[in-house]
């Protein structure tokens, strides 16, 4: 009844105890999880858990801060995986500028050259999911305008998802208007989450979704946890209670717009 849009499941944290995860997801009623590749490698993993669990679904594709360090032949292999139907988006991809070099002691040099470098393997795979028809999960952090100039050559072409939103309502309408959409996390529920609450409270409903980002940010009340899907339904009873609707509601409108924004298999 509720899908979490955005879990790392290969990650060493949670695959610890990955079954433990699955089943407690299960018993909240998240019955949908869709875990995220950020390198090939990540993403191939990615795919494995998307084939063997039939809740697990998966999208593919190079994070912003594995742009450095990726061997070539990433956009090669993304492709390839992205032909299974149980890949349903092409991500998480974006821009970062939050850890450029220079915050590891390299120069400004250093943080020209990796914003060449992010941009470029973001513009391949907004060119790769507009070749398949696919949609984008968008990562950013402290650069959304060059996020959203580069998304702007793609308008109409490409679907992008916002995960981890947490701006201001005004952002979320730059969003909207050019068709996009965003994910909420356990950030809505902290105190200091104001601009995500007031975004999460007037999002048309078939733009809003709501992820973990699993095994990070966790909700209240497990703030500070390790986090993993089952909790994601805290974060959609927080919305639900925000927009003056019952669990169920926001439940069935975001099924419907998760079904109309992934490419799950039919
Ligand atoms: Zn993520």
């Amino acid at each position: 009844m509720l899908t979490d849009t955005h879990a790392h499941l290969d990650f060493p944290k949670i695959q610890t105890d990955l079954a433990g995860v699955l089943q407690r997801a299960e018993a909240a009623g998240v019955t949908r999880i869709i875990t995220i590749g950020t390198t090939a490698e990540g993403s191939r993993r990615s795919l494995a858990l998307a084939t063997q669990y039939p809740q697990v679904f998966c999208a593919v594709g190079l994070h912003p801060n594995n742009v450095a360090e990726e061997p070539p032949g990433w956009l090669e292999v993304v492709r390839e995986l992205a032909a299974s139907p149980r890949v349903v988006a092409i991500g998480e991809t974006g821009l970062d500028y939050h850890y450029l070099p220079s915050t590891r002691g390299g120069t400004a040099q250093d943080d020209a050259a990796e914003k060449v470098a992010q941009a470029a393997a973001f513009r391949a795979q907004l060119e790769l999911a507009a070749e398949l028809g696919m949609p984008v999960v968008v990562h950013e952090r402290d650069a959304w305008d060059d996020t959203l100039a580069i998304l702007g050559e793609y308008t109409g072409r490409v679907r992008a998802l916002f995960h981890c939103f947490g701006k201001s309502p005004a952002h979320a309408q730059q969003l909207l208007a050019l068709g996009h959409t965003a994910s909420f996390t356990g950030i809505v529920t902290f105190k200091n989450g104001t601009e995500a609450q007031a975004s999460a409270r007037e999002m048309p409903a078939d733009a809003l979704f709501v992820e973990t980002d699993s095994p990070y940010l966790a909700p209240v009340p497990h703030r500070g946890k390790p986090c993993e899907p089952a909790f994601v339904r805290h974060t959609a009873e927080f919305i639900a209670a925000l927009r003056g609707i019952s669990l169920e509601q926001f439940a069935r409108e975001s099924e419907d717009a998760a079904n109309r924004f992934f490419r799950f298999p039919k």
